[in-house]
């Protein structure tokens, strides 16, 4: 692994209860937050001028996480314009750390909270011009929620986590799929993917460095 590669460990999560149980503080005055900037203030963001593949890991044979999962990724492509294509099963060390330039979406037997719907973590690798490029994103879905009354949940965590594997953080508008707290939706709305264009395929190129 090359000494410019490194990882942002982020907690990212939606909450099922009441209960915000990690402090990423949303600022009121944005449209959107990315998780991470770089020195001149530019949000990081995957390259869509590169290949980016995707796998499905963790517990296999739930036909109803694959289904939601396959159609959560297809909207986050209509709605970032960033062509994550799919690349099969991760092998179990994958779901714990994606490869390059993949995203995992897995399903886990618990998280940290069965409070947690799932949590995200993004790696970055320096660009052009100290800029920063997500290479890599974890995403773990608790398999809770795929079971019962709590179902509900599963489609609206899938695309709060998928904005957070493109490089979004939290916002404090509880109509937005980025809001922290159980949220409802199952499409990303006009608002939505009017806070991606900044991180999806129209901001353009934007390579690693080499
Ligand atoms: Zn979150």
């Amino acid at each position: 692994m090359r000494s410019w590669l490194f990882k942002v460990v982020l907690i990212s999560v939606a909450t099922l209860g009441s209960v915000l149980t990690h402090g990423f503080q949303a600022n009121a005055q944005s449209l959107f937050l990315p998780v991470k900037t770089d020195v001149h203030g530019d949000v990081g963001r995957w390259d869509p001028c590169s290949a980016i593949e995707w796998k499905i890991g963790g517990i296999r044979n739930n036909k109803y996480f694959d289904e939601r999962v396959r159609s959560s990724v297809n909207q986050l492509v209509q709605a970032t314009g960033l062509q994550f294509r799919f690349a099969g099963i991760a092998s179990a060390e994958e779901t714990i750390n994606a490869p390059l330039n993949t995203l995992v979406v897995s399903l886990v037997p618990q998280l940290a909270s069965s409070m947690v719907g799932g949590t995200t973590r993004l790696t970055y690798s320096q660009g052009i011009n100290e800029s920063l490029v997500i290479t890599g994103a974890t995403v773990h879905i608790n398999a809770r929620i795929t079971k019962g009354h709590l179902r509900k949940h599963l489609t609206p965590v899938l695309l709060h986590e998928l904005g957070h594997a493109v490089g979004l953080a939290h916002v404090d508008d509880a109509s937005n799929i980025m809001y922290p707290r159980a949220i409802k939706q199952k499409k990303y709305t006009v608002a939505d993917v009017a806070n991606f264009s900044v991180f999806g395929a129209v901001a353009g190129c934007h390579p690693v460095k080499n």
